[in-house]
């Protein structure tokens, strides 16, 4: 068995998955030489209304698809086995149990930064894992965010930035794109399309929250 010295987390909702995420697990593997990026969608996201949220075994399946047989990426139901609400931290603590040889690296869009002063044990995650910080059109920086100049130094210190190529695409996007009858073909794996149509998913105007 390959010991895995590095490791991605890409934490999210997944509701659903799209190329957008896979792009930036992908990119950050590349750049950063990873063993391995585990996908980890979130039971009960602290920033989100729950009962907006897809039933986490469909977030959860079409994560599995889209991972589908890369040797490189691999998907984890820790949040959901957990149950309640998903804290980062627990999660990099439950990764570096699992793979005590590996550096963690937590992958995060620019959007997913803006909140991060909201997370638990903020300090704590910071000496478990680096961050990278991924780029995503719509979330440009900007310095003079109050948000942005709350980020604490400690955090600047572990975190790396990558740029990567720019999918305007987000999951609230893909959902309304499917309540309105519209294609989202090229937007999320093949196989993630087939579950949605198959499972009916978000034909409702509950499926959207943005
Ligand atoms: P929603 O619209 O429901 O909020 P989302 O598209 O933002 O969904 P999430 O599951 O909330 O997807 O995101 C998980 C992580 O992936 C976050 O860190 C987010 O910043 C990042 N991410 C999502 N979409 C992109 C994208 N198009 N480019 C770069 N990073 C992304
Ligand atoms: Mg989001």
């Amino acid at each position: 068995m390959q010991t895995i010295k590095s490791l991605g987390i890409l934490g999210g909702t997944f509701d659903p998955i799209h190329y957008g995420h896979m792009v930036a697990a992908e990119c950050v593997r590349d750049a950063f030489h990873l063993d391995r990026i585990i996908f980890v969608p979130a039971a009960w996201p602290p920033h989100k209304d729950p009962e907006g949220v897809l039933d986490s075994r469909h977030r959860f399946n079409m994560v599995e698809l889209a991972v589908g047989d890369s040797p490189n990426f691999e998907v984890s139901s820790m949040e959901l086995d957990r149950q309640g609400l998903s804290y980062t931290v627990e999660t990099v603590a439950s990764c570096q149990q699992l793979y005590p040889a590996a550096e963690i690296y937590f992958i995060l869009g620019t959007d997913a930064l803006l909140l991060i002063n909201t997370w638990k044990e903020l300090e704590r995650l910071s000496k478990l894992c680096h961050f990278i910080l991924v780029t995503r059109p719509g979330y440009e920086l900007n310095r003079n965010d109050q948000r942005f100049r709350e980020i604490p130094d400690y955090l600047w210190e572990k975190t790396l930035i990558l740029p990567i190529p720019g999918l305007y695409i987000s999951s609230s996007e893909i959902r309304q794109r499917v309540t309105e009858g519209k294609t989202i073909k090229y937007l999320v794996p093949e196989m993630v399309e087939k579950y949605i149509v198959e499972n009916n998913l978000y034909q409702d105007e509950e499926g959207i929250h943005v």
